[in-house]
Parts: C-alpha cells; sequence; structure tokens
C-alpha cells in the first residue's frame, strides 16, 4: 500500500488554493493563520490517511511550495531455502 503526506512551505505559499482544488482526495485545506506575506498557507488534514501521494498538488502549485513524500508498506517473507521474498502489503 502507498500512503503519502505533503509538507508545504507555508513562506513559499500564495494561499492561492489550486492545490485544494485539484487534491482528488480533499486533504488540502487553507489554514485559518496567515503567513508573513499575509496570505493563508494551504495545509495537509489528513487524519484517515487518505493522501495517495499523486504529486497532483504538487504539481499545479505555481509557488513550486510543495513537497510529497510516499512511503510503501511491503511484507517480506524467508523460504526454508533461505530465500527472502517481498510483496506489496495490502
Ligand atoms: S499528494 Fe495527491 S492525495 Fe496527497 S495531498 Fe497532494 S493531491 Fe492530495
Ligand atoms: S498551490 Fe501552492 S501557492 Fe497555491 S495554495 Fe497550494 S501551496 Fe499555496
Amino acid at each position: 500500500m502507498v500512503r503519502g503526506r505533503i509538507i508545504v512551505d507555508t513562506e513559499r505559499c500564495k494561499g492561492c488554493g489550486l492545490c485544494v482544488a485539484f487534491c482528488p482526495k480533499g486533504v488540502v485545506h487553507l489554514a485559518a493563520a496567515l503567513n508573513a506575506a499575509g496570505h493563508h498557507p494551504a495545509h495537509l488534514h489528513d487524519p484517515d490517511g487518505k493522501c495517495t501521494g499523486c504529486t497532483l498538488c504538487a504539481l499545479v502549485c505555481p509557488e513550486a511550495a510543495i513537497t510529497v513524500y510516499r512511503t510503501f508498506s511491503v511484507k517480506a517473507s524467508v523460504t526454508a531455502g533461505g530465500v527472502c521474498a517481498l510483496e506489496a502489503a495490502s
């Protein structure tokens, strides 16, 4: 399974809301607080772990303010012969 998360550089963010509009999981929001330039910066609110790391938010951001991270879960099993097999965990 692939899980994603994003980090927003809040001081680069202009609060345009493009990332909010394009996130297919609806987990990007604009903060109520203002950054130093007076914009409401985007942030991830994802209590249910819906972000897939699809990178759409980062691709549409005109300020390149979003970094996307992905985590992959794998299952490992070792046979009697000592062969290790990895497969994607569901
Ligand atoms: S990486 Fe994809 S799912 Fe995650 S916050 Fe960005 S647009 Fe949404
Ligand atoms: S697209 Fe970029 S500049 Fe616009 S709100 Fe999102 S992080 Fe901020």
